[in-house]
Formats: C-alpha cells, sequence, structure tokens
C-alpha cells in the first residue's frame, strides 16, 4: 500500500520503517526543513556544540526493547542528568532530595529525621485539589513558595490554585542524596545527536522523505492510509476552535568554558521572567569546546503561528478534546499518533514505544482485512 505520514519526528518515523520492512511504500512529509520534530539536534556552526534547538531532550527509558530499538540507530553515550535550581541568591540540587532540605533549613538531618521533619511541615489538608494544595499537604508552605510557586506559575501562566492536583503527584521528593533527574534504569545521549538517529531510522529503500513540506488535504486521496502526527484540531481545520497549548521562546547566547556548571538551571522565582537556562555542551560531556551556546527559556500561551509545546488539559481543554476525540473516531483512512496527534505530553522512549505498536495494529489490521482505527491510543 501507498501510505503518508505527516510528520518527520519520532512517530512518523518509526511507524514508517516498521511498514516500509513490511513491503509497503511509505512518504514522510514535514512542514520543518529538517527530519526529528522537536527532537532535533544541530551542531552550531560558530562553536562545534551540538544543540538541542526545541529544548533539552535527554534519553530515558525503562523498556528494554525501546532502548535495543534506540541503540540499533545510533551509539548511545552515557548520560546522568543533573539540574540545580536558583532561588533568591542561592542553588540548590534538584529534584528535591535530602541536600536540598538541609541546604534550604541550614540543618545536617538524617533520611529518617528529615521524613519526620517534612512530614511535621506538611499542612493538613484532607483532599488536595489543586496543585497548591497538594504541594502544601506534601511539602509544606517553605518548600512550596521557594521550589514549585514561582516557577509553575510560569511555566504554566496561571496560579497553582488553578491547576490540578494531579500535575504535582508526578514529581518526585528523596530523602537520600540521589540527585539523578530521571529514575529509569536506561539513560543516554546519542554520540551523533537525535536527528542523525532518526536519518537512520527513515533510511531504508521503502521510504521517501520531503521536508518543507505541509500537508495539504488533497494528497490524503493519493494514498491507502495517513497517519497523522501534525495537531489533532489541525486536521479538522481547527473549526471547533484551538486546543490549548503552552509554547517556549528561546533566548540563545554565547559564554566562555563552563559557563554555568550544569546542563540545567531552573529559576523558581516569579520575578525572574525565564523558567531555567539550558547550557548545551553538557548533553554531550565526551567532546570539547572552549564556547558554550546557552538558551534562556520562557513559556507563554501558544498563538496560532506558534510552535505548540505542552498540552495544557484543564477542564476546558479537555471538553473540547472530547469533541475532536469523538469526531476523530468517526475517520476513516487515517489514524492519529503521536504527541500532537493525540494530545498528550510523550517522553521520546513512549512515542517509539506507540509508534511500534500503531504500525503493529496496521499490519495485524491488513492481514485481518479489517479497518485500521483513527485511535489507537486514546488522548482521555
Ligand atoms: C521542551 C521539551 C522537552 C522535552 N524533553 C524530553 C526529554 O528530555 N526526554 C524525553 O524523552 N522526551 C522529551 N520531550 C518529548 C519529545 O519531544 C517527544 O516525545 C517527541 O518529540 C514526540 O515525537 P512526535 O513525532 O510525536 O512529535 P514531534 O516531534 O512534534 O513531530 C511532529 C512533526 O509533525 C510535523 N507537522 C505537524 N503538522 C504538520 C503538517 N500539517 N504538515 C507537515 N508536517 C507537520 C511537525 O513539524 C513535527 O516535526 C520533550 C518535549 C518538549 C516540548
Amino acid at each position: 500500500m501507498d501510505i503518508l505520514l505527516v510528520g518527520a519526528g519520532l512517530s512518523g518515523a518509526v511507524i514508517a520503517r516498521e511498514l516500509a520492512e513490511a513491503g509497503h511504500r511509505c512518504t514522510v512529509i514535514d512542514g520543518r526543513p529538517h527530519v526529528a520534530g522537536n527532537c532535533h539536534t544541530e551542531r552550531d556552526p560558530a562553536t562545534g556544540v551540538m544543540v538541542h534547538v526545541y529544548g533539552p531532550h535527554i534519553f530515558h527509558t525503562a523498556d528494554a526493547g525501546v532502548w535495543d530499538y534506540v541503540n540499533r540507530h545510533m551509539t548511545f553515550r552515557p548520560y546522568r542528568h543533573q539540574v540545580r535550581t536558583t532561588v533568591g541568591d542561592r542553588v540548590y540540587s534538584m529534584p528535591i532530595n535530602l541536600l536540598t532540605i538541609n541546604q534550604f533549613f541550614g540543618t545536617a538531618m538524617r533520611p529518617d529525621e528529615a521524613a519526620a521533619f517534612i512530614k511535621a511541615k506538611a499542612e493538613p489538608i484532607a483532599d488536595p485539589q489543586s496543585f497548591e494544595e497538594q504541594a502544601l499537604a506534601f511539602v509544606g508552605r517553605e518548600i512550596y513558595e521557594a521550589f514549585f510557586k514561582g516557577y509553575t506559575e510560569k511555566q504554566w501562566g496561571t496560579s497553582p490554585q488553578n491547576l490540578p492536583a494531579s500535575i504535582l503527584k508526578r514529581l518526585p521528593l528523596r530523602f537520600s542524596y540521589d540527585d539523578n533527574y530521571f529514575a529509569h534504569p536506561f539513560q543516554g545521549m546519542p554520540e551523533r545527536g537525535y536527528t542523525e538517529m532518526v536519518e537512520s531510522i527513515l533510511d531504508h529503500p521503502g521510504i521517501d522523505v520531503h521536508v518543507s513540506t505541509v500537508f495539504q488535504p488533497e494528497m490524503a486521496s493519493r494514498y491507502g492510509h495517513v497517519f497523522w502526527s501534525g495537531p489533532l484540531d489541525g486536521w479538522f481545520g481547527y473549526d471547533l476552535g484551538r486546543l490549548g497549548y503552552r509554547t517556549l521562546d528561546f533566548e540563545r547566547f554565547e559564554g566562555q568554558g563552563d559557563w554555568q556548571g550544569c546542563a540545567v538551571m531552573n529559576y523558581g522565582d516569579a520575578d525572574m521572567p525565564f523558567t531555567r537556562i539550558t547550557e548545551h555542551k553538557h548533553f554531550a560531556p565526551w567532546e570539547e569546546h572552549g564556547d558554550s551556546v546557552l538558551y534562556r527559556e520562557f513559556s507563554r500561551a501558544c498563538g496560532a503561528e506558534d510552535i505548540p509545546y505542552y498540552p495544557i488539559r484543564l477542564v476546558e481543554e479537555k471538553a473540547l478534546l472530547g469533541d475532536y476525540v469523538s469526531r476523530a473516531d468517526g475517520e476513516e483512512g487515517v489514524t492519529f499518533v503521536g504527541r500532537l496527534g493525540t494530545y498528550r505530553y510523550l517522553d521520546m522512549d513512549v512515542t517509539i514505544r506507540e509508534a511500534l505498536d500503531t504500525a503493529g495494529a496496521f499490519l495485524a489490521a491488513q492481514k485481518a482485512g479489517t479497518a485500521m482505527s483513527a485511535v489507537v491510543k486514546a488522548p482521555l
């Protein structure tokens, strides 16, 4: 079958590869001038530093099959992600661990003492509804105000009182000195960047790639099936309204030597307009560069012309999402995939796993002579 994949990010690339290996002819298009979607990396011509163009990307997973898959397409180098945060005129360890607690309170507590101390600080809120209530019930007011309040307001553009408690359930609090940002057993960085990895995935005689090519509705009729990794609401011309996203602005600047001493420095204070600074050379500790490339990261509401980064998924967006999902369910000849097609935040490993499963579902449907579903991974 001739198959069109809209989007040359991980979703489009992995599905195309699986289907091409099964004998289908795949055309992959992307509106951007490069493949790899938001994971795109490129070497900065002035400094030689490998830059994560759409923000820092660290590969981490517990899925041995996915780890094996990416290692077949690129050598991964050991990398341990460490983050610090600046609050007031102090720098603290992240995610919040025993060092952060001892630094913040000027104490020298052991794990059991710190756990009892934080328990005593936690506010007695029986059934926390908002992010703020959840944080207060979890760590108490001092830690909440220093590390969560300002950062969250900047990231989401709203008070933590308006955000659901579920967002905070994902943030770890450790009573040990473990400051490895991710807890997954497999973690690493692609030696020559994510874009070369995605190019390797797409390198198959059954796959044609066209970058700088925006999807036009009349293209669909030329193909037996379309996999859509563009925005779910974009497929329908946004006719019910736009699903809400946050977008990011990156302010690039250069420094000398090791400018900030770590890959990512968060800024917790509300009066500091950016959320974090990324120093890209730290993502390739095996390389040496005299100069440095850094990004100051600003978060704001996503307009029609901006790149959608983080789905908001508050009550209002969920209602609109429900309407789009009902319509998507009724579509034929198209399957909605990836972070934009399903309006979910997806890490790279989850994206690859879902893409492999989706390709498997398509091949199974072909074999059984049944129609391929429009929605394989339910957005709600
Ligand atoms: C700031 C940030 C940091 C992240 N950090 C990490 C991390 O550290 N670790 C991790 O595992 N994951 C991270 N992620 C998640 C990671 O970016 C995603 O898992 C991955 O990009 C999803 O791939 P995708 O193919 O589904 O989507 P995308 O990469 O967004 O690809 C979709 C592609 O479709 C194209 N497209 C859309 N509409 C059209 C159209 N109409 N016509 C043609 N082309 C179109 C777009 O140009 C885009 O290239 C991060 C995400 C963000 C936003």
